[in-house]
């Protein structure tokens, strides 16, 4: 079984190893230096106590020699006392080895002055209890060398004290070392356990952000791999939870355009022989003029021009609902710039004429051949044209030109009618959206012209776009390839001014 403890269970386990370690130090090191403190003054009160004990037995010693040896000639030596003083020293003695214990030096010390002061008693103390004279020479050997012997044992007893104190000294600073290096033992354990912790966070934390970012980016198949502390797994199956609902909601969503869209398609498709039949009826009732009245003539009217809006309508329906469903087809050839644009600047002069209005066709000399429906892109001319024509007013100028931009061709239809806003021009190219002021309400409109120009524009792998100063007129413009295996325009002088608009 695979433990996976929580981000706080492994957080807690951090903090516990170094609760543990840290107190573990510290009680192995504070234990350490008080038993060093306790040894040192062991040791102290004990090498103290040897150096008195080195003194009561010169006393013992100074005791037998007055024994063996009166303080005036007429006394005799006193045997009792020489036995009682002997047996001071041996007391002396005895309490001096276990003071000393397992120390060598201190032990070999005090049998020196043991086997001096026997010498002593032997060739000195005993022979004066029996009444014999020992040697002056051999006396006064002995005598030094069992107070030498006392002296060399004081002596050891002050070096083994300050041998103490630089033991203790020593062992104090080998522990500090000890517990600094246990301290940042515990540290290097605790930052090894927290940069586990964080390792085991930042590989899924890692593919969690990569997967946001594909999701964002529109990839709706993204799944992360679930691991890391109990949180983040959490958190991991969470996101993949929120990719399933998102993708099945965008697959609910298209399933539904794809509906609406095949609904828009029959729909307009049903509506369009009626509509047809509707207008020519209407038209021909508008040719048998005479054998209506006035009001029958103008009904007619009314119904041929309504039926007209409505099959304009239901065309550029049914263009955008198969633009949608990816059916609507353009057959793109090398297609002459000049003979485009002139061709619809003529088919549109009338509409300008009514209106006293001036279009210019201007197209530059010798510009390539574009990669291009004809049809659609003189569509997309009209759509614009009419626009320019519809939204300014009587009198206007209206420009159509075409020149070379870097590897494409652009169109513009430039018009200083009323313009657009900013805001309004975010929204210029969206379906059925319509101006709100009162220019583009007091013309018919359905909002479509534009959504088409730009699908048709973008299916030809071009871009279009509207800029517009508000009150100084608006211009619409489109790029389109320059057709590859196209030729050029015939070097012949463009006549790059035509005056379309006629006074009447
Ligand atoms: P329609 O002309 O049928 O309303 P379009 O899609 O062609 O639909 O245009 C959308 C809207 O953009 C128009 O209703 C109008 O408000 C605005 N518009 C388009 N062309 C111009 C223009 N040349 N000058 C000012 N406004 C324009």
């Amino acid at each position: 079984m695979r433990v996976n403890p929580s981000l706080t269970s492994r957080l807690r386990i951090a903090f516990v190893v170094l609760l543990l370690l840290l107190g573990a130090v510290s009680f192995l090191g504070v234990g350490r230096l008080f038993q060093i403190r306790v040894n040192y003054e062991d040791d102290l009160t004990r090498y103290f106590q040897v150096e008195v004990q080195s003194e009561r037995l010169r006393s013992a010693f100074i005791l037998e020699q007055a024994a063996a040896r009166p303080a005036t000639p007429h006394q005799k030596p006193n045997p009792a006392a020489l036995n009682q003083a002997a047996k001071s020293f041996s007391d002396g003695v005895a309490r001096a080895q276990d003071l000393i214990g397992d120390n060598a030096d201190l032990t070999n010390r005090l049998n020196r002055l043991v086997a001096s002061e026997t010498g002593w008693r032997t060739s000195v103390g005993a022979p004066l209890v029996r009444g014999e004279v020992p040697g002056p020479g051999v006396e006064r050997r002995l005598t030094a060398a069992v107070t030498a012997s006392a002296e060399s044992l004081a002596t050891g007893a002050r070096d083994s004290q300050d041998d103490a104190r630089s033991k203790a000294r020593r062992d104090t600073r080998n522990t500090m070392y000890l517990v600094i290096v246990g301290l940042l033992g515990a540290v290097v354990a605790v930052m090894i356990l927290f940069f586990g912790l964080i390792n085991s966070m930042r590989a899924p934390l890692e593919r969690l952000v990569q997967g946001a970012r594909r999701l964002a980016g529109g990839n709706l198949k993204t799944r992360v791999e679930v691991g890391g502390p109990v949180e983040i797994a959490a958190l991991g199956t969470a996101f993949n939870d929120m990719a399933d609902s998102l993708e099945r909601d965008a697959r609910e969503r298209d399933r539904v355009e794809q509906m609406k869209d095949d609904f828009v398609l029959t729909v307009s498709h049903e509506l369009r022989t009626p509509v047809t039949v509707v207008k020519g009826f209407a038209e021909m009732l508008t040719e048998q003029r005479r054998s209506l009245n006035a009001r029958q003539y103008e009904a007619a009217e009314v119904i041929a021009e309504s039926a007209g809006q409505l099959q304009k309508m239901i065309n550029d329906l049914l263009d955008l609902a198969r633009s949608d469903a990816g059916k609507l087809r353009i057959e793109s050839r090398p297609t002459s710039v000049r003979s485009l644009a002139q061709r619809i600047g003529r088919q549109m002069r009338p509409h300008f004429e009514e209106r006293e209005q001036r279009l210019t066709v201007s197209v530059e000399k010798n510009l390539p051949e574009v990669e291009a429906d004809p049809d659609r892109i003189g569509q997309v001319l009209a759509n614009l044209l009419t626009n320019a024509n519809k939204y300014s007013p009587e009198g206007a100028s209206v420009r159509l030109a075409a020149s070379r931009v870097g590897d494409e061709i652009e169109f513009a239809v430039t018009d200083d009618g009323p313009g657009l806003g900013a805001d309004e021009l975010d929204h210029v190219f969206e379906r059925f959206w319509r101006a709100e002021s009162g220019e583009t309400q007091s013309v018919g409109g359905t909002g479509l012209g534009l959504a088409i120009a730009k699908s048709l524009v973008e299916l030809h792998g071009g871009a279009i776009s509207a800029n517009s100063t508000p009150g100084e007129g608006a211009t619409f413009r489109f790029v389109l390839p320059i057709a590859k295996d196209g030729r050029r325009a015939p070097q012949r002088t463009a006549r790059r001014t035509k005056k379309a608009g006629v006074a009447r």
